[in-house]
């Protein structure tokens, strides 16, 4: 088997992820980096969840993809194009949706602010892969593309070897510091570390709006896809899916009119389209994924057809079903410290002060497929250092949306700028401790807000 040294070995380039490894090679360090997916970039590209908006930021990585999509014509900045309403020609529901842009303004965003950047999936892979190549002098970069991590293997504290599952065999990768930006946490969950799934009891943390006690319940889930006017009625559902029973589907969608859809209009043509939901988010934990997978896009695939048969969507075909599921919310660590809902009100974790603080985020607690039980006004909040550091292993930094939050917490931190500023953290983390020789929880987090330019 091939044996790999490296500084600092990075798992899933999703959002956080492609941001780790390019500020750890900016700081100087030697990276391996790890993708199933054939590109960087993870929900916000093969997911399809081709938009974020520019809200409050520290500067970071997220402008300079913004503008150099922008220039290139690969993205534009506009507001949600067409919400569910009466009134559009997407309607499918009597229900006119709050618009996005509500939930921002709940937020005191600026309302120039309020718009969302829309964008070609493959033009951000291509963005985010020019970055992290411009941030390699010297070749040390090492990038395994359609590779799975599959385990790993500890020892006083301590991952001493990854294997990854690479299209040329298996790689054995021995790194000084991991950071685990898989989203799901596969990773720090073999390494022992405590993860937790679904809501939290009140009394966990103290939050309010939590319920009496701990549940399965998970921020719903969504397969996007793209459609594309052809002139063809969408031909129904392929003979692929013959095996999903779509009956409770379609009684669903009769009962409620349709799923709340949010349409975007793609810079070269076509729409991507955003159901609020596709499904339960704790369907994630009755099925294997690529199971779950099949049944999402079968119902997607019925959802177009349904709305044809409404009057809606003549014409119109789906045209890529994207490979990502979007799950917004799955496994999420337990770590140092646990942002909570009550620290999101208040700006700021307490007890560590705002000059923890490494990323800086803004939306509201949005919790799809429940009513929020949160406050729905408060400004933008910091997130610190301590919740992308595990407890239990030394040289580990988790940077995604499953890093050390409540569920209350994560429905508000999951946006990709968030992850981004997350990403580019322990990057700059990572790289400090090759350079040091410490590791991450020795860090001093004055001078890595330095190098990010925080303060
Ligand atoms: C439907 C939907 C709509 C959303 N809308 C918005 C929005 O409007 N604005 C916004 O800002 N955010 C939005 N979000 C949230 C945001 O897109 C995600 O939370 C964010 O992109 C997550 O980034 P991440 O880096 O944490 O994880 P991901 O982007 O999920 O990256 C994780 C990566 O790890 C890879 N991976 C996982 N396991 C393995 C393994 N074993 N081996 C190798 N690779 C692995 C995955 O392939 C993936 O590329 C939405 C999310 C969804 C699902």
């Amino acid at each position: 088997m091939r044996i790999l040294h490296t500084d600092i070995l990075v798992l899933g380039l999703g959002s956080a992820g492609s941001a780790a490894v390019y500020r750890a090679l900016q700081g100087g360090a030697s990276v391996v980096g790890a993708e199933q997916m054939a590109g960087p970039g993870g929900t916000s590209t093969y997911g399809g969840v081709n938009n974020w908006e520019p809200g409050v930021s520290f500067e970071g990585m997220h402008r300079e993809i913004a503008r150099r999509l922008l220039e290139r014509g690969d993205a534009f900045v506009g507001k949600t194009t067409e919400y569910v309403s009466a009134a559009n020609r997407f309607a499918t529901s009597d229900r006119s949706g709050d618009p996005y842009e509500t939930t921002l303004k709940r937020f005191g965003v600026h309302p120039d602010d309020m718009r969302r950047l829309h964008y070609e999936p493959d033009a951000m892979s291509a963005v985010l892969q020019e970055l992290m190549e411009e941030a390699d002098s010297g070749g040390r970069l090492t990038l395994f593309y359609n590779t799975r991590f599959v385990s790993l293997d500890t020892q006083n504290r301590r991952i001493r070897t990854c294997v990854l599952d690479t299209p040329s065999g298996p790689v054995t990768v021995c790194p000084k510091q991991v950071i685990d930006c898989t989203g799901d946490l596969l990773p720090a969950r073999m390494a022992g570390c405590t993860c937790v799934i679904g809501e939290d009891a009140r009394e966990t943390y103290g939050e309010e709006a939590a319920p009496d006690g701990a549940t399965r319940f998970l921020n719903g889930l969504t397969q996007c896809f793209r459609i594309t006017e052809t002139g063809v009625d969408m031909p129904g559902v392929p003979e692929e899916y013959n095996d999903v029973d779509l009956t409770g589907w379609v009684e669903h969608m009769n009962r409620t009119m349709g799923p709340v859809s949010c349409f975007n209009v793609y810079p070269r043509g076509g729409i991507y389209v955003n159901m609020l939901p596709t499904g339960e988010g704790d369907l994630y934990l009755q099925y294997d994924l690529p199971v779950l997978k099949h049944i999402c896009e079968a119902r997607a695939y019925r959802y177009v057809q349904w709305l044809a048969e409404k009057g809606y969507l003549r014409g119109w075909e789906i045209t890529h079903m994207f490979p990502l599921l979007g799950l917004r919310e799955s496994w999420r660590l337990v770590g140092r410290y646990v942002l909570t809902i009550e620290d999101i009100y208040n700006g700021f974790a307490p007890s560590l002060g705002t000059e923890h603080t490494v990323a800086i985020a803004d939306h509201p607690a949005d919790t799809h497929g429940r009513g929020s039980r949160c406050k729905d006004t408060y400004p933008g909040y910091g997130i610190p250092y301590e919740c992308l550091l595990p407890k239990e292993i030394d040289n580990l930094l988790v940077a995604c949306r499953g890093s050390s939050f409540t569920h209350l917490a994560a429905s508000s931190t999951r946006l990709s700028r968030t992850m981004l500023q997350l990403g580019e953290a322990a990057g700059t983390a990572a790289a400090m401790c090759i350079q040091d020789g410490y590791d991450p929880a020795d860090v001093d987090v004055t001078a890595l807000r330095k190098l990010r330019g925080i303060e």
